[in-house]
């Protein structure tokens, strides 16, 4: 492999945030190389991978294959602590994506709009100079390499190191860790087009458990609960219980586990030199915990005030702040929301789950919406009504 020793943006890390970083800087016309440092994009795989399609949308036209291969509409259930289920009125374009591919063919992208893509390149750290990042160094092929850079976009995920190098506060608050495990399961039954929302304090305490199908016969079967929860009790162990009552027969092709930051964007997300994006800014939807879209959409707005940073010949954190602005704009104020409901979410016992099923059921389907779920929530602690005006302040 070659490469040279300056670049205008190095991004770290091949995720679906920086391929897009990568793809969309250099479709700018700036001089793009991105170091992952797994052998192949897109594996391992640590994903629900579900995407809702008005998201992928947003990068691809309606006929590319992306959004063929796996667009469907997908009615959507509850299943209550007490086992008693609600048919939701609610239909949700979306996609089970098949995340080696989805993220391989992303890189694939970047590197056909010009980026140079290099695999097992593992970067160990940062070049600085004069209080700025100017480059990074990696391990490739058993030597140390350096590249300089104007600017340094780290889309290293979850266990980002790269923003903690830049001297970036990036240590999530412990309750707001969700522990995840997933086994991708062959031969059970499932609804091809249903995913199933499992909620209780013995099925997945502060979060949920899903059933996100990929054909008739194969799903995605996870859960995510909070960090505190998982100490008493391992994620994966309350995942084997409920494989063992719903799918004992079921094969597990593939386990997946990792932990997802349910909180609120970093504040600062930029310095000197360097932006961070998706998980690595911590980026996720706080109450469904997904993250794949959220950090492609960072990935685009990272690769544009990229472009204008070098065009102005400014790598300033001042001006690099403009990504934290745009990011708030975007998404980042939706994501505060998000995580002010998810509080509320985690407050809802079991009982009141069960009694706010049994009451929607005994409604028509018409009634059976997201917002009389929510009504009810707030009718049951009218003190959280108190906590309303923070979702519009
Ligand atoms: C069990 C589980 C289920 C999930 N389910 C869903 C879901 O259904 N839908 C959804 O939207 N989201 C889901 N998520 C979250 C989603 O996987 C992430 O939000 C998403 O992958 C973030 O993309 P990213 O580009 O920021 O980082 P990543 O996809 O994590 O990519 C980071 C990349 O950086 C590389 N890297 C790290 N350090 C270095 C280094 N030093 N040098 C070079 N490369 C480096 C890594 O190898 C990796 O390839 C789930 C997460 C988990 C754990």
């Amino acid at each position: 492999m070659i490469f040279d020793k300056h670049y205008d943006i190095v991004v770290v890390g091949a995720g679906p945030g920086g391929s897009i970083a990568a793809k969309e800087a250099a479709e700018r016309g700036l001089k793009v190389i991105m170091l992952e440092r797994d052998r192949e994009i897109g594996i391992p795989v640590r994903c629900g991978e579900a995407v809702g399609i008005a998201g992928l949308l947003e990068f691809f036209a309606k006929d590319h294959e992306i959004v063929q291969r796996y667009k469907k509409k997908y009615k959507i259930r509850f299943i209550a602590p007490n086992g008693n289920i609600l048919d939701l009125n609610h239909e949700s374009e979306a996609a089970v994506l098949d995340r080696k591919f989805f993220d391989a063919e992303l890189g694939r992208l970047a590197s056909l709009a010009g980026a140079t893509v290099v695999t097992m390149a593992n970067v160990t750290g940062l070049i600085f100079k004069d209080n700025s990042v100017v480059g990074v160094k990696f391990l490739y092929q058993g030597k140390e390499h350096i590249i300089n850079s104007k600017i340094v976009i780290a889309a290293d995920g979850v266990e980002s190191r790269v923003g903690r190098w830049a001297g970036i506060k990036t240590t999530p608050k412990f309750n707001d860790i969700e522990s995840c495990v997933q086994y991708t399961m062959s031969d059970i039954d499932v609804e091809e087009d249903r995913m199933d929302f499992y909620f209780g304090k013995d099925i997945a305490p502060t979060g949920y458990l899903w059933v996100f199908p990929k054909d008739k016969r194969t799903a995605n079967v996870g859960l995510g609960i909070n960090g505190e929860y998982s100490r008493k009790k391992k994620a994966v162990n309350y995942l084997n219980s409920f494989v063992k009552s719903n799918f004992p027969e079921g094969s597990i092709l593939n386990t997946t586990c990792g932990g997802v930051i349910c909180g609120e964007t970093l504040e600062k997300a930029s310095g000197n030199g360097i932006m961070l994006v998706g998980d690595a800014a911590h980026q996720t939807n706080a109450i469904s915990g997904g993250g794949i879209i959220n950090a492609m959409k960072a990935g685009r707005l990272a690769a544009e005030v990229a472009a204008s940073a070098v065009r102005n010949n400014d790598l300033s954190e001042k001006f690099l702040k403009n990504y934290d602005k745009k990011w708030y704009k975007k998404q980042g104020k939706a994501n505060h929301k998000f995580y002010i409901i998810k509080g509320i979410i985690e407050s809802i016992d079991d009982e009141v789950l069960n009694k706010i099923t049994e009451e929607l059921n005994s409604k028509p389907y018409a009634k059976k919406t997201l917002i009389n779920i929510f009504t009810r929530v707030l009718l049951k602690y009218p003190k959280l009504i108190l906590e309303l005006p923070k979702l519009f302040g």
